[in-house]
C-alpha cells in the first residue's frame, strides 16, 4: 500500500500501518477463549439479557411501526424520562428538550463530545487506566492525551493528587473521568470529585463524565454525580447509557447532558456521525428508566454475590487484589504466577486460556504503550464477573489449580 493511502486511522495509531484493523486485546482474548473453551473472564459483556418486560416493549415498537428514523435528539418520552430519572437519582433537574441528547450508546456520546470540543493543539486529561475508547477518540479529534495515575495504595486504586494538579493547564480543555471505574472497579470519592472539580475551574476546562456503571454500585457505595458540585453545572456533561444498567448491551442507547449550548455543540457533531438511531429500543429504555428501579437493584444485588464469588476464588488462587466499589470488574495481580515463559500481565493473560482454560485481561491493555501506569501496574490483569454463576464457579475450579508458576500453553487443557 502506498504511503498516499496510509489512513488516518494508521496515523493516528488505531490500525496497522497498511490500514488494516488492528485487532483489540479484548477481541483477541475472546477469540482465545472460544478456541480454548475458556470461561471467558475478559470481554465484559452479560451473559444474560435484560428484564423480558423491556425486550417485549422494543418487540412491539417493532411490529406497532416504529422503524424510522427517530428525532435526531432522540424520541421526546424517553428525553423526558431521562430527564426524570436523573432527578429521582441526583436530584440535579434538567430540561429534556434542550439539555438531554440520545446518542448511539456512550460511545457516540464521547465521540460528539470529543470531536465538538477539541482538536490539535488541545489537551484532554483522563485518568490512568482508562477505558480504551478514550484513546482513540482524542487521537481521531487531533488533540493530546495527558493522562493522571490512579495508584494502587492501601487496597485500592486512588487518584494521584499531585499528578493531576500536574496534568491540568492551559492547554487543557477537557478532562474525561469516569465513576465507577472501568477497569478499577473504583468509585471515585467525594473529596476525589472535588479536586477534579477545582482544577478544572481554575483552567475552565469542560469535564465528560463517563457513568455508564452509575447505579452498579456494591456494599453501599455511592456513586456521586460530579455536576451536583459548586461550580460544575455549567461546564459538565454527563455521559451514561442503558446498555449496562439494564445488561442490554447491543441496543446502544445512550445519552448526555449538561448545559444547553453544550448539548447543541454535540448535537451538531452527533447530527452527522449517525443522525439518529435504536427508534423501537428508545421507547422501550424510556420506560425502563421510569419503571426499573427494581430491576437495576436486583442487577446490582445479584453482581454483589458475582462480585464476592470471584474475589473469595481469586484469593484463594493467590492473588492480591483490589474489591471493586462498582462496576462489572475486579483487578488482581498475578505476580505469583509469573514466569519467564510469562513475565508480565500480557503474557500471563495469553497464556492463560490455553494454560487452564480461563481468559482475562492485562491492565496494560487500558494504559499507554510505556507510561508509568502501565509499568507500575504491568503485572495486573481483569477478570469481569458479569457472568452468570456456572461460568465463575468453572474459572475459579480453574484457577484453584494455578498455584505458583503457571504451565506454559502447550502443556495441559484439552
Ligand atoms: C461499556 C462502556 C462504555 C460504552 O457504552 P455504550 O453505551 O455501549 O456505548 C463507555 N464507557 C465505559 C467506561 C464502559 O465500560
Amino acid at each position: 500500500m502506498t504511503e498516499r493511502w496510509r489512513s488516518v486511522a494508521a496515523a493516528a495509531g488505531l490500525a496497522a500501518d497498511d490500514g488494516s484493523t488492528r485487532p483489540t486485546i479484548f477481541a483477541e482474548m475472546t477469540a482465545l477463549a472460544l478456541a480454548t473453551d475458556s470461561a471467558n473472564l475478559g470481554q465484559g459483556f452479560p451473559d444474560a439479557d435484560g428484564p423480558e418486560w423491556i425486550r417485549r416493549i422494543a418487540a412491539e415498537a417493532i411490529l406497532q411501526g416504529e422503524n424510522q428514523y427517530p428525532p435526531g435528539r432522540g424520541i421526546p418520552a424517553l428525553r423526558e424520562s431521562i430527564a426524570q430519572h436523573r432527578l429521582r437519582h441526583t436530584g440535579i433537574a434538567v430540561d429534556p428538550s434542550t439539555e438531554v441528547l440520545v446518542t448511539a450508546g456512550a460511545t457516540e456520546a464521547l465521540a460528539a463530545a470529543l470531536l465538538a470540543f477539541t482538536g490539535p493543539g488541545d489537551e484532554v486529561v483522563t485518568l490512568e487506566p482508562f477505558y480504551d475508547a478514550y484513546a482513540a477518540l482524542i487521537a481521531m479529534s487531533g488533540a493530546t492525551h495527558v493522562t493522571v495515575p490512579l495508584r494502587h495504595m492501601d487496597g485500592a486504586f486512588r487518584v494521584d493528587r499531585a499528578a493531576l494538579a500536574d496534568a491540568v493547564g492551559d492547554r487543557t480543555r477537557v478532562i474525561v473521568i469516569n465513576t465507577p471505574h472501568n477497569p478499577t472497579g473504583t468509585v471515585l470519592s467525594a473529596d476525589e470529585l472535588g479536586l477534579i472539580a477545582d482544577v478544572a475551574q481554575r483552567v475552565d476546562a469542560l469535564v465528560l463524565t463517563d457513568e455508564v456503571y452509575e447505579h452498579l454500585t456494591f456494599d453501599g457505595a455511592r456513586h456521586h454525580a460530579l455536576a451536583a458540585l459548586p461550580g460544575m453545572a455549567d461546564r459538565t456533561i454527563t455521559i451514561s447509557s442503558s446498555g449496562k444498567t439494564f445488561s442490554l448491551t447491543g441496543w446502544k442507547i445512550g445519552w448526555a447532558v449538561g448545559p444547553a449550548p453544550l448539548i447543541e455543540a454535540i448535537t451538531a457533531v452527533k447530527q452527522f456521525l449517525t443522525y439518529s438511531g435504536g427508534a423501537p429500543f428508545q421507547p422501550a429504555i424510556a420506560r425502563a428508566l421510569a419503571a426499573g428501579d427494581d430491576d437495576i437493584l436486583e442487577l446490582r444485588d445479584s453482581l454483589a454475590d458475582r462480585r464476592d464469588l470471584l474475589v473469595s476464588g481469586l484469593r484463594a488462587a493467590g492473588f492480591d487484589l483490589v474489591v471493586p466499589g462498582g462496576t462489572y470488574f475486579v483487578c488482581a495481580d498475578a505476580t505469583p504466577f509469573l514466569s519467564d515463559a510469562a513475565p508480565d500481565g500480557a503474557a500471563f493473560a495469553r497464556m492463560l486460556p490455553g494454560a487452564i482454560g480461563v481468559a482475562c485481561v492485562p491492565i496494560s491493555a487500558f494504559c499507554r504503550a510505556g507510561s508509568e501506569t502501565a509499568s507500575a501496574l504491568s503485572s495486573w490483569v481483569r477478570f469481569t464477573f458479569v457472568k452468570d454463576e456456572r461460568t465463575l464457579r468453572t474459572a475459579i475450579d480453574r484457577l484453584s489449580r494455578l498455584g505458583g508458576a503457571a504451565e506454559p500453553a502447550s502443556e495441559q487443557h484439552g
